[in-house]
């Protein structure tokens, strides 16, 4: 025979939660509760699927001590798929841009879809070497016997944007180098010089970045580059000179060292100015 049941009366008491302040006495002291960091986001429930993967990856990018300003390539840190995903994100954000600027982009039909335009704009072409990784230069040795060991000078031409104020870059990158014991293909150049440019630039890292990058792929230590550009920031705001031009000069090994090195770089940039004008 089982006995019936009977709730238990102190258990069950509706307890009055009411906060009647005299009834409390303050700590005294302040007390602080740590705020939740997108880590502890994505240890919460469903992981960081809910939470923004671009929140995670600069989280993740700050534990390891990567740098990510506008001109950095992060591409190490993207998977398959993320970039679709970041344009999503982006996109959303660039709603909440368009609304602070109060354009109705329900009803204008010009602004609808703008928001993921600029995302996609951003990830995909100009802002696309932060995100794409180093285009492939396969090196061909140059340690034949009559191989050409005189200078090259190749003329890329190239879009950018300031990091400043996200207005265009438009110029040409003359490359040279004396041939070391790599050659790459004369496309590749300009490969490199574009993937450097497609970020948020300033002109002087810009000359910097393409020595760099043209350093690693060919091996050689005598590199020029000289940038001439014509910058969106000058010519549609603040002082509007539209045709005023920026020129930048790097110089490594013999272009740095050797006055002949250095005149005929130049030189071949006069010829090349002559054959095409800008
Ligand atoms: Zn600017």
């Amino acid at each position: 025979m089982t006995s019936k049941f009977k709730s238990d009366p102190i258990l069950n008491e509706q307890i009055d939660t009411k906060f009647v302040p005299t009834e409390y006495e303050p700590l005294g002291k302040e007390v602080y509760i740590k705020k939740e960091t997108a880590l502890d986001a994505m240890a919460g429930d469903g992981g960081y699927e809910e939470a923004y993967l671009g929140d995670h990856l600069r989280f993740k990018m700050r534990r390891e001590g990567k740098r990510f300003w506008a001109g950095d390539n992060i591409s190490d840190f993207l998977h398959e798929g993320d970039k679709e995903r970041l344009i999503n994100e982006a996109t959303e954000a660039f709603e909440l841009v368009l609304d602070r600027l109060l354009i109705d982009r329900e009803n204008d039909p010009n602004s609808k879809g703008t928001a993921r335009r600029l995302a996609k704009m951003y990830f995909n072409e100009i802002m696309a070497g932060r995100y794409d990784p180093s285009p492939d230069c396969t090196a061909f040795p140059n340690d034949s016997k009559d191989r050409y060991e005189g200078m090259l000078v190749v003329r890329s031409e190239l879009r950018s944007m300031c990091s400043h104020h996200h207005q265009p870059v438009t110029g040409v990158a003359y490359i040279g180098i004396l041939a070391a014991e790599k050659l790459i293909g004369l496309s590749k150049y300009t490969r490199i010089a574009q993937w450097c440019a497609r970020r948020g630039t300033l002109q002087e890292e810009l000359a910097n970045d393409i020595a760099r990058e043209i350093e690693k792929a060919t091996g050689a230590k005598d590199v020029g580059v000289y940038v001439q550009a014509q910058h969106g920031c000058c010519e549609n705001r603040g002082i509007m000179a539209h045709s005023s031009l920026t020129q930048t000069t790097v110089l490594r090994g013999a272009f740095k060292d050797d006055i002949g090195t250095k005149k005929e770089f130049f030189d071949n940039i006069k010829l090349q100015q002559d054959f095409s004008p800008r």
